[in-house]
């Protein structure tokens, strides 16, 4: 990846959580850090395929400006996500915000604090087996959209019957690929507060419910954490899974096995 670096940007504002720096204001020094491949505009020489550093200068300098925060993490962060939302070649935000002097009562040079936010692929599995199905889908597929999270695709619903439990209605199945900011475990706590939302009813494991929302996979990233697992680690077995995500993206590739979407699906028909 090509880098496009801003050092030091000078910008005063009125962040912080002590009522003089919200009053009187400080000086803050911003590196801006983007990610991106600027080999088209080269050949091309063409402004039009990289950034205009002078244009994202004085973007960044609103942005950060416009409001005054306690934190400046969340500056940073509306910073962050202005800059992937205004420029779709940016892949990487690197951000690093400098409090020159810091008012702590000591002779404190500089404290910073640094963030990368990246856009993300992901592949989402919807479920639902109670009340209306369809409009359960529906609904939480509405509530995926927010300022981080984009739909790009989105399968057609599949009817299937219950896996794992089957003395229980068939399923409403679909799934939808998403371009998102948040990092992996922020993505995770916007489907989860969906499924809260949504009222979700789960009396047992694998039982009934009205949502299920799965994270099935992430760009090519392999995470095992306690709250989180990617890829899915069942969606190699489950057909309600691989089907709807074959309809829209067939050659997403599990960085596990290294076999498309399609080709899982075809394996796992075949067993
Ligand atoms: P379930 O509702 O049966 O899908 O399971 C939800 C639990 O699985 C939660 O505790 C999550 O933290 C955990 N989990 C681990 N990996 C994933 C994933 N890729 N997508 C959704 N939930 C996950």
């Amino acid at each position: 990846m090509d880098r496009i670096v801003a050092r030091d940007l000078v910008v005063f504002a009125n962040h912080g959580v002590f009522p003089e720096e919200k009053t009187l204001g400080q000086k803050f020094l911003i590196d801006i850090d983007l990610g991106l491949d600027c080999q088209e505009a080269a050949i091309k020489e063409d402004l039009t395929k990289s950034v205009h550093y002078g244009d994202l200068a004085h973007g960044v300098k609103k942005v950060f400006t416009d409001k005054s925060h306690d934190l400046i993490e969340s500056a940073s962060e509306e910073v962050a996500q202005y800059i992937l939302r205004t420029y779709p070649l940016v892949n990487e935000v690197r951000l690093r915000v400098k409090k020159p002097w810091a008012p702590v009562g000591l002779d404190l040079d500089t404290v910073y604090i640094e963030i990368k936010r990246k856009r993300h692929r992901a592949l989402i599995s919807l479920g639902s087996n109670m009340g209306d199905k369809k409009s359960n889908l529906d609904k939480a597929i509405s509530l995926i959209e927010d300022d981080y999270t984009k739909i790009k695709k989105k399968s057609s619903y599949y009817e299937t019957k219950a896996w794992g439990k089957e003395d229980q209605d068939d399923f409403l199945n679909a799934g939808v690929e998403i371009s998102t900011f948040y990092t992996p475990h922020n993505l995770l706590a916007h489907l989860q507060g969906i499924e809260n939302t949504m009222g979700r009813v789960r009396k047992e494991a694998r039982g009934p419910r009205n949502i299920d929302i799965d994270i099935i996979l992430i760009d090519d990233l392999v995470i095992n954490t306690q709250r989180l697992s990617l890829p899915h680690p069942y969606m190699r077995e489950r057909a309600f899974v691989l089907e709807p995500l074959k309809e829209i993206a067939p050659k997403y590739v599990d960085p596990i096995s290294h076999k498309t979407i399609e080709q899982l699906l075809r394996d796992l028909n075949s067993n």
